[in-house]
Order: structure tokens, then sequence, then C-alpha cells
């Protein structure tokens, strides 16, 4: 799932401080699993800014929803009924949500209400970690299952760096080292001579460094 978290909220303040019409949406989806910006996110989110507003003498009338998708134009299409009596949305989905709201309602702002983190999952209660970088040319097969992109803090594609010690990162002793998960991994699967597999330089061009990408599925295309 995509993890995010709200930003300060003195950020949001600022931002939203212009305004006297907000409008305020949450999403269903990856937001409301990291407890970031569902609908009860959305409602403590409104008490604070109309708390903070009425605090410094400032007009402002919030309206909260909270979509099932902000990253689908079916529910985006949602809020066109009355989107026209508010100045601005104040996105509570991810990045992707808030451009979806810029794109479809080119006259309103769309607010970011969260910083959007990274691909990810859950560790335990309240902790999340990243898993996947995006990179658009999967090798977890090669690496037992481990991506040495996202979890090693160097993207190091053959072995590790100098700086690994007792299985932890260099960057942090709080990260395990990406490669020493890797081995581990080969050593549970009875698979170590993989190791010595000298792995072809990345063509980066299927992540970002190609820009922004698109998949496009021609058989479910109308
Ligand atoms: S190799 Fe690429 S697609 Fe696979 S988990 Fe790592 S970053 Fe994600
Ligand atoms: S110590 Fe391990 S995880 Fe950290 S940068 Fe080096 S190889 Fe990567």
């Amino acid at each position: 799932m995509i993890v995010a978290e709200q930003k300060p909220l003195k950020e949001i303040i600022a931002m939203t401080s212009p305004f006297k019409k907000l409008l305020i949406v949450g999403c269903n989806e990856c937001v409301t699993v990291c407890h970031a910006g569902g609908r009860k996110e959305v409602e403590q989110l409104a008490a604070a800014l109309a708390m903070a507003a009425q605090k410094d003498g400032r007009p402002l009338e919030i309206k909260e929803v909270t979509l099932e998708r902000c990253c689908d134009p079916e529910y985006i299409e949602q809020v066109r009924p009355f989107i026209d009596q508010y100045e601005a949305v104040l996105s509570c989905a991810c990045s992707v949500g808030t451009q979806y709201f810029a794109d479809t309602y080119p006259t309103k702002w769309a607010l970011p209400a969260l910083n959007t983190s990274f691909m990810g999952g859950s560790l335990a209660q309240g902790i999340w970690a990243e898993r996947c970088a995006g990179c658009g040319n999967c090798i977890l097969h090669e690496t037992g299952g481990i991506c040495p992109i996202a979890r090693c803090s160097k993207r190091m594609l053959n072995g590790p760096c100098g700086g690994s010690t007792g299985g932890h990162c260099e960057v942090n002793p709080d990260i395990p080292c990406g490669w020493q998960l890797i081995w581990d991994r080969l050593v549970a699967l009875g698979r170590t001579p993989d190791y010595a597999k000298i792995m072809a330089a990345k063509d980066w061009n299927t992540s970002r460094d190609g820009g922004p990408r698109k998949i496009v599925r021609e058989d479910l295309t109308i």
C-alpha cells in the first residue's frame, strides 16, 4: 500500500489560512489503513482547523467527505455537485489523490494534508516500512524475495557495501542491511550459489529516471 503521514498541523493551518471555504476530502483506501487520511483523521483535522480559525478570528466553513478511492475518476466525480461552494480542497488522500483533484477541478486549489512517503506495509501497530521503490522491473526472484533497491540504502545490486556491520546498515544502525537480509534468505532457501551471480547494470529507464510512467493494458481499454 501507499504509506503516508499527516503534515504538521502548523503547516496545514498556514496552507489553508487564505481560504474561507474548505472541502476536506479523505480516502477509504491506503491512507485509512495507515491512519493518515481516513474518515476519522478528516474529522479530527476539520475540528483542529476550525479551532485554529476561531482562535485567529478567521471565518472558516468546512465540509468533510471521505471517498472510496481518490485515485479513480469515478470517485473524484462525486464531489462535483458541491465543489463550487468551496475555494479549495484539502486532500487527506495520498499525493496521487491530491493530483486527481487538481486535474479534475482546474479552478480549485488542491492542497496536500499528507506527506506521501513510500510503498510498504505494516510491521506492527503504528509501524510501517518501505518495501518497494517502484523500479518497474522487479528482480525479487534473483534476490531471495528481498528488494535491494528499497531495502539497501545505496541500492547496491551486487552484494553489500563496505559499511555493512553485524547485519546493520552503515547509514543507520537501526536499519537492517538489505544485503544481509538477502544473504540470510539465500541461506534459508539453500540458494547461496545465487549470491555469486553478477547482476548486470540495471536499466533505470523503467524507473522514475525514464520520466513519468504509464501502463496501458490494451485488452482493458475501451
Ligand atoms: S525490484 Fe523494483 S519492483 Fe521489485 S520490489 Fe524492488 S523496487 Fe519494487
Ligand atoms: S550497509 Fe547494507 S543496506 Fe546499508 S548501504 Fe551498505 S549494503 Fe546497503
